[in-house]
């Protein structure tokens, strides 16, 4: 998608911190981390929502996010655990983001989180 920072970066026409990369997917970090070692996962492939992605696509990319929260695990950063955080659809308008379906792995350091509310919303579900 010409418009899309995540295509530009997969293109090569934008810059980005990757830490890892195959044929269908690319890890890399935030500009905007909730943590240090926030990471997205995301498809080279532009899907702007699940619906439009193939189902074994989707595994695809589940499976290469639990490498790299294994990854993050055993990275030596302060990290009791993982918040993983799926963005799915059109963004909202408060929050510019790139219409590009990733994951995102947040490194855990204390719960509650108190110095980001919007963890403990995605923890409880709500
Ligand atoms: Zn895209």
């Amino acid at each position: 998608m010409k418009n899309c920072a995540f295509c530009k970066i997969v293109a090569g026409r934008a810059p980005a911190s990757v830490v890892y990369e195959d044929k269908k997917t690319m890890a890399l970090m935030t500009i905007a981390p909730a943590n240090p070692g926030h990471v997205l996962v995301i498809t080279k492939k532009h899907f702007p929502a699940l619906e439009s992605m193939e189902e074994k696509i989707g595994m695809y990319l589940f499976k290469i996010t639990m490498r790299v929260a294994d990854a993050v695990r055993k990275s030596g950063l302060r990290c009791k655990g993982i918040n993983l955080f799926l963005a799915d659809g059109e963004p909202q308008q408060e929050i510019p983001s790139p219409p590009h379906a990733r994951n995102s792995k947040i490194p855990r350091r204390q719960f509650p989180d108190t110095s980001r509310p919007w963890l403990q919303t995605l923890a409880r579900g709500t």
